[in-house]
């Protein structure tokens, strides 16, 4: 199943969805990702690096408007 980058509208076969904007972007809209946690990974877009909120949010490597977490899973 195909599907379409909503970013730059190219027909992508993986996606990622960044975690700022929710949107399926393909590999070329992907500005960065990383690993926050053991399980969880932080993907963001283009767009979202260029708000400087959620890249401030990116770089302290939580989702955007996200609280830090306190408790211990
Ligand atoms: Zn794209
Ligand atoms: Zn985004």
């Amino acid at each position: 199943m195909t599907t379409f980058c909503e970013r730059c509208k190219r027909e992508i076969y993986r996606y990622e969805v960044c975690d700022y904007c929710g949107r399926k972007i393909c590999n070329n809209c992907m500005k960065s990702s990383q690993r926050a946690t053991k399980t969880k990974r932080l993907v963001i877009c283009k767009d979202c690096w260029s708000d400087m909120e959620k890249r401030k949010a990116y770089k302290s490597g939580r989702a955007f408007n996200e609280p830090v977490e306190t408790h211990i899973m």
